[in-house]
């Protein structure tokens, strides 16, 4: 074992000198780099004005995105966070209007975008504390209690960001959507990962897409595209968001450049994100072997995101990040208990070997650390 481990340490320390920047980056899947294909793509869009929607890309993308989700229309929109706004106002909540919305309380709608949401829309959230989102249950009892349950929103999230990458299986959100519909209630689907959700049950985004009204993916997260999101949904709500992106200041001028790697990544498929899932298990069963005094349940790890519990070193997340970051291994925390790494394209198999050896030395460092008294 210990020669072994002489051995590894001498690969690794000439693979990580051989790498580019020295760095293996688990930040999250938004750090890949756009392939020379999008590249070229990007270069040779034909462009038009979008704000008159003759964009002949964005066209493109959008007609591709609306058939790969089922859905009548799509819309590209800058980022994730205002395709979920638009989603989200296209359901009617107003000032004087609806404002009743569903969701699990580790939402990224509710941790990253509420603020904004509530001064425009004026939402008023109701939480459930189930790490898969709300079930058909919870969503008929809380649609029960409501005056008017046929303009409320019920959102749900696949993958579960917040909830290590956790997928929600489709025959609950077909449940979830079958309540929702019976009371003339909306779903919007926050599917920003929903290719690894797709992959993960063996299904297609359209099958998955099917469960909402209006449905967001990403397309510069897993699928690497260097910027973008999509709103799909009916003719009518895709029409009202177009014209409200443009009041917000999200619609941009030649964006066709920027689509054109969309839908290169698009195109591309996401079977690669199988890897990335079979990486993230070998990431969290190496680690959880390699280091004793962390908690890591490898059985959680179900896509690509791998969160540990640092504090049994006597560390927090924040403090065990800045030491993996001297040891060439970016990665970020989501609390002071939960240390994360995401594996994405750029990950190699090499990668997730070079990150085991280098992150259980950071262990035994900060646990001699501790042991001589600092
Ligand atoms: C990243 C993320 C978003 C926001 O997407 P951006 O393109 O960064 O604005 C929304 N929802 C979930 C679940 C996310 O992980």
């Amino acid at each position: 074992m210990e020669r072994y481990r002489v051995l590894t340490k001498w690969a690794l320390l000439s693979y990580v000198a051989f790498r580019e920047t020295l760095m293996i980056d688990f930040r999250s899947d938004t750090v890949i780099e756009p392939t020379k294909e999008m590249r070229r793509a990007m270069a040779e869009a034909p462009v038009g004005d979008d704000f008159y929607a003759d964009d002949p890309s964005t066209r493109a993308l959008e007609e591709f995105a609306a058939e790969c989700l089922g859905k009548q229309s799509a819309l590209f929109t800058p980022t994730g966070v205002i395709a979920n706004a638009l989603g989200l106002l296209g359901h009617g909540l107003r000032p004087d209007g609806p404002r009743a919305v569903l969701m699990d309380e580790q939402a990224h709608v509710n941790l990253r975008e509420m603020s904004p949401l509530s001064s425009i829309a004026f939402i008023e959230p109701t939480f459930t504390g189930a790490p898969l989102g709300p079930d058909a249950e919870a969503v008929e009892a809380w649609l029960r209690s409501l005056s008017s349950p046929e303009e409320a929103v019920i959102v749900l999230e696949n993958t579960n960001t917040n909830r290590c990458g956790k997928v929600v299986p489709l025959d609950r959100m077909l449940d979830v959507y079958e309540v929702a519909s019976r009371f003339g209630a909306r779903v919007h689907l926050d599917g920003t990962r929903l290719f690894n959700a797709a992959v993960v049950q063996n299904t297609g985004l359209a099958d998955l897409a099917a469960a909402a009204d209006t449905v967001v993916i990403n397309l510069c997260k897993g699928l690497g595209a260097p910027v973008g999101a999509i709103l799909a949904g009916p003719d009518t709500l895709i029409a009202q968001a177009r014209e409200l992106r443009k009041t917000l200041g999200g619609t941009m001028r030649r964006s066709g450049h920027m689509a054109a790697a969309g839908l290169v990544a698009l195109k591309g498929g996401w079977e690669h994100m199988r890897d990335d899932h079979r990486r993230a298990r070998d990431l969290a069963s190496g680690l959880a072997t390699e280091i004793d005094s962390i908690r890591l349940d490898t059985e959680s790890i179900e896509s690509n995101i791998v969160m540990f519990d640092p504090t049994p070193l006597g560390v927090d997340a924040e403090a065990f990040a800045a030491s993996a970051r001297k040891a060439g291994i970016i990665m970020s925390w989501q609390a002071p208990d939960a240390a994360r790494l995401v594996v994405h394209r750029d990950i190699s198999d090499d990668d997730i070997t070079a990150a085991v050896s280098i992150l259980s030395d950071v262990a035994s460092g900060i646990a001699r650390g501790n042991n001589s008294g600092n």
